[in-house]
């Protein structure tokens, strides 16, 4: 195919072209050095304010407070499901944890390897069909944190606000970061992976308040300790340069298309027209219920296996490429993050009606 096409993968996801198009630019020679981006040294003068960008456009965009340290580590996402017990509870100590979806539940296993865990709520008996309000659980009085995964990339559910816990918040933001305001300052450590709203693979964001990098356990090893990357400028050894890059770049997209608000607005018109959609007819059917629908990750299903499997060819053959549901669950998801167009909104919202009207139930 000589175009590119509209790509709902859920991560990794699609990027804005002209970050793809000066990223490519930049790998075969960068800023006129004669060297390519990722052959340059990650202690140069080049790179160095390439990593410095990315920071500041962190601590811009989402309004970081100056007590918290931001970091650019390895790993993936999932290597947070340990690095955060590790450092943060010592023996015998208490978190608690809301069970939301897949991530979470992975979490909530890796954190019972370092401490005492209370699994303050699930949702796994509906299918992970919805997040809880504050309400609907009681977070442990001796517990050093609540932990949640803000966007269940999977379900299709999302916490539409941030849980009102007394609480130190720790959340997993990797697929609803930056597509939204939030209150960093009510947080102990938010982090993401890149590959959903950020970036490529291979760099996690991890934002952390400064005073609990004193928490970790002495018989952490060197890399897993969050305050050796902290009193490095996440350049204890090699980051992941590439990633960092691609980061700042998408940062500055962001920033020129008007910043974390309008992204947020524009994010909300993208799902509405797919939700509308979905409940004007009985075809379709969503995944989650209403009051925690997710605006980045919509979850559907059609009325048999068969017509989803058949909904999911005919759209590739006309450029609308990923709406295969995670296997967990199966059906359709269309991952719409920060860099996915309208357009194609709109296109998929068009072809979602004619299915329906040639493929009656
Ligand atoms: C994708 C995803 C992860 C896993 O990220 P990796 O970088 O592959 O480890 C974790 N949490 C959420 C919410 C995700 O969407």
């Amino acid at each position: 195919m000589a175009d590119r096409v509209y790509n709902f993968s859920p991560g990794p996801a699609t990027l804005p072209l002209e970050v793809l198009k000066t990223a490519s630019k930049d790998i075969v020679n960068f800023k006129e050095t004669g060297i390519g981006l990722i052959e340059i040294s990650h202690r140069s003068r080049e790179f160095m304010e390439v990593a410095e960008n990315t920071e500041s456009l962190v601590r811009e965009l989402l309004e970081v407070p100056d007590n918290y340290k931001v970091l650019f580590l390895q790993g993936g996402a999932s290597s947070q499901f340990f690095m955060i017990p590790m450092n943060l509870l010592g023996d015998g100590k208490k978190a608690s944890y809301l069970n939301t979806g897949t991530w979470a539940k992975k979490a909530i296993k890796e954190a019972q390897l370092f401490g005492n865990i209370d699994v303050a709520y699930s949702s796994e008996d509906s299918t992970f069909d919805h997040v809880p309000k504050d309400g609907d659980y009681s977070v442990a009085n001796d517990s050093e944190y609540l932990y949640f995964v803000s966007n269940n990339t999977i379900y299709g559910t999302q916490f539409s606000s941030m849980p009102q816990s007394e609480k130190m918040l720790v959340c997993d933001m990797s697929s609803d970061i930056l597509s939204k305001k939030i209150d960093v300052s009510r947080f102990g450590l938010i982090f993401a992976g890149a590959q959903k709203n950020l970036g490529p693979a291979g760099v996690t964001l991890v934002i952390i308040r400064d005073d609990l990098l004193d928490r970790t356990p002495a018989k952490t090893p060197t890399m897993l300790t969050y305050k050796t990357h902290a009193e490095k400028g996440s350049m204890f050894n090699t980051p992941p340069c590439f990633p960092i890059y691609v980061m700042g770049e998408v940062l500055k997209w962001l920033k020129r298309m008007g910043g974390v608000e309008v992204i947020e607005k524009y994010n909300r018109e993208k799902a509405a027209l797919v939700y509308e959609q979905i409940d004007s007819t009985d075809y379709y059917r969503a995944h989650a219920r209403d009051d925690s629908r997710s605006v980045m990750n919509i979850t559907f299903n059609l009325p048999t296996a068969e017509l989803e499997a058949k909904f999911i060819a005919e759209a590739a053959t006309i450029g609308l490429n990923g709406l295969k549901g995670h296997r967990s669950i199966g059906g359709c998801r269309a991952s719409i993050y920060n860099a996915f167009p309208k357009e194609g909104i709109d296109k998929l919202v068009t072809f979602m009606r004619e299915f329906e009207q040639n493929n009656p139930a």
